[in-house]
């Protein structure tokens, strides 16, 4: 027997449960299927119910109108192909007619005891119960809406019942054994009813519990919990998106993972499970292609240390403090016996060996509660000042980190610390479980995410670089297309970059848990950061600022624009943040700049990678760092940098008119907005510089001997137009030029020459036959003359020096080094 249980998300909506009705009719069986209500139904349905004690009769109207239609939609879709089936869409509304009267009744009365409440949210299961069973129907395979508390008998707890598991095991039996024989039973989750006949829930997130409890009666040998992640996870994915699929966990852990907020188990499923050893697997129902996390009652695997880091947020910590209290008998005593007898329920105890202070956690809403409770209970000892205060703080957070094999592991707690304190949380209260399988703090609840971010990486749960990209030109949006495209093949090899900002010439989109992969690629197509939430791009300080604050470790700001980012890239450096940059402006700006961001990297020991800035993808300056640390002496570089004044020249050499080939090459895009940009040489004497520099000389561009393809003359002219209309001037002087060099054997290129003596860049006729000569279009070429390839044999790198494609790619290339790096 196998127990198939779907969350809310997995039945949202009519596509989904098709899908998952299609799921529970192609595995084994026999079978039985548990659901949740439709993601978010619960809460519409607990708001509807409290808008009815406050008599708001609009909000009222809003939410029941909103359920029936979701409800009646994904009815008509389910059948939209086939036969509608009129009897799901009479049961529906004969359900919703029925909790419109409760909720009228609610708002007659005005009050909304806690079983009625029970009663209301009944209806959510219920509902998606008919919607899936009548779905496994038409996925070709009999099967039946069974209501739960039919046969799961519980206690009057309301709003978390406890099971009568003797009562429920025949009931259960009875209703669902032969049943399951010829047809797929669907089951209500969450929902159960008392002797008295009154409905009951199980807690929120119950269905899960149900689930398991179906298992144990029915001797079930699995049990599927389908779910909208890939398994049970080294944090919540909505925390640390870097977060990994463990393959397998203890029931234990499972136990102290729901315990301390991990949303992704109820708390109690375990428990019938454990004792049934029945195997849980936990799966998504969006990929059932995968695996999932086994949950059993063996460990497994051999896992040293820590698995996962979980949180609760929602949480207050209540302080009994005071001098007195040393020695007292009973005050711990009578600290729980108060939240024992206002049903409060703790989570976690910290006392202060001193004896000085006990502190309480509890959920948020019991905080004030607990105060005053408190507060009655010691009213005499306060009078007394025995007692100084009962602290309330209801803005705080538990983080936990949990694993079987913490327990005997030394050092775990002192690496949480470090952790915590790297990043600058303040830890309020410090528990260990008695169990070693968990250690737990109370900080502040704003710092709690960026806390388990920072334990999670601290841990080597896995280790992301956070990616803040400047620029969003073609270049930048080709990096975050290809991130998108690449992130799930570097995930399977343990690395993880995750874009947390991306800043535009006047906007900015920052998100510090990551932005997700869709906006990524709306951003990639070109859509406006305003319009996908982000603000107007504030200045480059405050802009830092805002990285600084996440405190995250591994930051890499990758620099694709063409702006003055040297003080940016610097700051940014001396803060411990990665560099990647594509940017030629700031290493072949004033050498003493290109020598502070080279001397900081070394003493900040942080990554300042710049292979793009140079020829795109080719691996130039790799290439020549490797050549020099190998103690091999450069000679001589030459070589042709420039793709546009490459293809220049090479339509020159067929003949062509250079007023001709340049306007075509401006049409083509091959060259700046002003072609002047790029004919005036400047781009390829940075490039040079940066050659230069890379060789240790030092030299600044006024040393560059650089000589452009047009004359001052015309370089001065105030625009384009006026720039091109007279461009025709130039063809008779190339045209004459070309003749010349062809008398001797020779061809024009646009050549740059790095030697010990310095660096000069301009046209010049080289012979046909040599490597720079052969070249053709708008490809780069770089010869490297050293004393190891000398003469004939030079070493050549050639490719395309420019594109998109290309020089994002040289980005990413870079980006894994930091990754790597770090
Ligand atoms: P369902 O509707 O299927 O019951 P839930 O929303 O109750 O789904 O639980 C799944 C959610 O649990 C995930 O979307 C995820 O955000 C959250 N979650 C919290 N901690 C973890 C964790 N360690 N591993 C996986 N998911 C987690
Ligand atoms: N529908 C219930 C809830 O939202 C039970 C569940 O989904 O497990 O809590
Ligand atoms: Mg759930």
């Amino acid at each position: 027997m196998l127990v198939h249980k779907f969350g809310g998300t997995s039945v949202k909506d009519a596509e989904r449960i098709s899908g998952v009705a299609r799921l529970a009719v192609e595995n084994r069986r026999p079978c039985v299927v548990v659901t949740s209500a439709m993601a978010g139904v619960t809460d519409s349905l607990i708001e509807l119910a409290r808008a009815a004690e406050a008599q708001d009769e609009a909000q009222v109207a809003g939410l029941l109108g909103a359920l029936r239609d979701r409800h009646q939609l994904a009815a008509e879709a389910l059948f939209a192909d086939s036969t509608p089936e009129p009897r799901l869409t009479t049961q529906i509304d004969e359900l919703l007619d029925e909790l419109g009267k409760l909720i009228k009744g609610v708002a007659l009365l005005r009050h909304l005891p806690r079983r009625s409440l029970d009663l209301i949210l009944s209806f959510g299961e219920r509902l998606s119960c008919e919607l899936l069973a009548a779905a496994v129907e038409q996925s070709g395979a009999p099967s039946r809406a069974c209501d739960a508390r039919d046969f799961i008998r519980t206690d009057d707890h309301f709003g978390k019942a406890n099971v009568d598991i003797q009562t429920s095991r025949e009931l259960t039996r009875a209703a669902l054994l032969d049943l399951s024989r010829d047809s797929i039973p669907v089951v209500t989750g969450f929902i159960g009813r008392t002797a008295q006949g009154l409905s009951t829930t199980l807690g929120r997130g119950g269905s899960d519990y149900t689930a398991s409890l179906l298992g144990a009666f029915l001797d079930a040998d699995r049990i599927w919990i389908w779910t909208d992640v890939d398994g049970v996870m080294t944090a919540d994915p909505r925390v640390v998106p870097e977060a990994e699929v463990l393959p397998s966990i203890s029931y234990r852990e499972a136990a102290e993972m729901s315990y301390f907020g991990s949303k992704v188990l109820h708390p109690s499923t375990m428990i019938p499970a454990v004792q049934a050893k029945i195997p849980i697997r936990l799966r998504n129902s969006f990929r059932p292609e995968l695996e999932g996390t086994l949950i059993t009652d063996s460990r497994t695997d051999q896992f040293e240390g820590v698995k996962t880091v979980t949180s609760i947020s929602d949480i207050a910590m209540v302080t009994v403090e005071g001098k007195g209290m040393i020695g007292v008998p009973g005050v711990v005593g009578r600290v729980f016996a108060t939240t024992a007898r206002e049903s409060i329920n703790v989570y976690m105890i910290s006392q202060a060996s001193s004896e000085q202070n006990i502190s309480l956690l509890v959920h948020k809403r019991d905080g004030a509660r607990a105060k005053t409770a408190l507060d009655r209970e010691f009213e005499l000892e306060l009078e007394r000042d025995r007692i100084e205060r009962v602290d309330l703080n209801e803005e705080v957070g538990i983080l936990a980190i949990i694993g079987e094999g913490m327990k005997g592991t030394p050092g775990i707690s002192q690496k949480l610390f470090t952790a915590l304190g790297r990043s600058h949380i303040n830890v309020l209260a410090i528990a260990q479980g008695s169990s070693e399988l968990n250690v737990s703090v109370v900080v502040d609840r704003h710092d709690l995410h960026r806390a388990v971010g920072a334990v999670h990486t601290r841990f080597g749960l896995t280790s992301a670089t956070h990616v803040f990209v400047l620029g969003k030109g073609l270049i930048g949006r080709t990096l975050l297309r290809q991130l998108v495209q690449s992130k799930a093949r570097l995930r399977r090899h343990g690395t993880w970059l995750n874009v947390i900002g991306v800043c535009g010439r006047t906007e900015l989109l920052f998100n510090e848990f990551g932005i997700d992969d869709q906006t990524l690629r709306r951003i990639a197509d070109g859509e406006s950061l305003l319009e996908l939430g982000g603000e107007q791009r504030p200045d480059y300080r405050e802009i830092l600022k805002r990285v600084l604050q996440t405190r995250r470790l591994d930051v890499a700001l990758v620099d694709v624009t063409a702006a003055e980012t040297g003080e940016l890239q610097l700051g940014a450096m001396r803060h411990g943040i990665h560099v990647v940059t594509a940017n030629k402006k700031t290493l072949s700006g004033p050498l003493e700049l290109y020598r502070s961001l080279r001397q900081t990297a070394r003493e900040k020991g942080v990554g300042l990678y710049y292979e793009t800035t140079f020829g795109a993808g080719l691996p130039v300056l790799f290439t020549l760092q490797d050549l020099l640390e190998t103690h091999d002496t450069i000679q001589r570089i030459t070589g042709c940098f420039s793709g546009t004044l490459g293809y220049i020249c090479s339509g020159l050499q067929t003949g062509r008119r250079f007023s001709e080939v340049v306007r075509e090459a401006k049409s083509l895009g091959y060259t700046e907005p002003d072609p002047r940009d790029d004919l005036c040489g400047m781009d390829v004497a940075r490039k040079a510089l940066i050659i230069a520099r890379e060789m240790g000389q030092p030299l600044e561009m006024e040393q560059v001997a650089l000589e452009g393809m047009v004359p001052d003359e015309l370089l001065a002219l105030p625009d384009v137009e006026s720039f091109l209309a007279r461009l025709d001037e130039l063809d008779e002087p190339y045209a004459e030029k070309v003749r010349q060099a062809a008398d001797q054997g020779r061809v024009l290129r646009y050549l740059a020459q790095i030697t010990p003596e310095g660096v000069s860049v301009g046209l010049q006729a080289v012979e046909l036959s040599s490597p720079e000569g052969q070249l053709s279009g708008p490809d780069n070429i770089l010869v490297y003359q050293t004393d190891r390839y000398t003469g004939e044999n030079p070493l050549v790198i050639r490719g395309p020096g420019a594109g998109a494609e290309v020089t994002a790619a040289g980005v990413f290339g870079d980006l894994l080094k930091v990754a790597r790096h770090a």
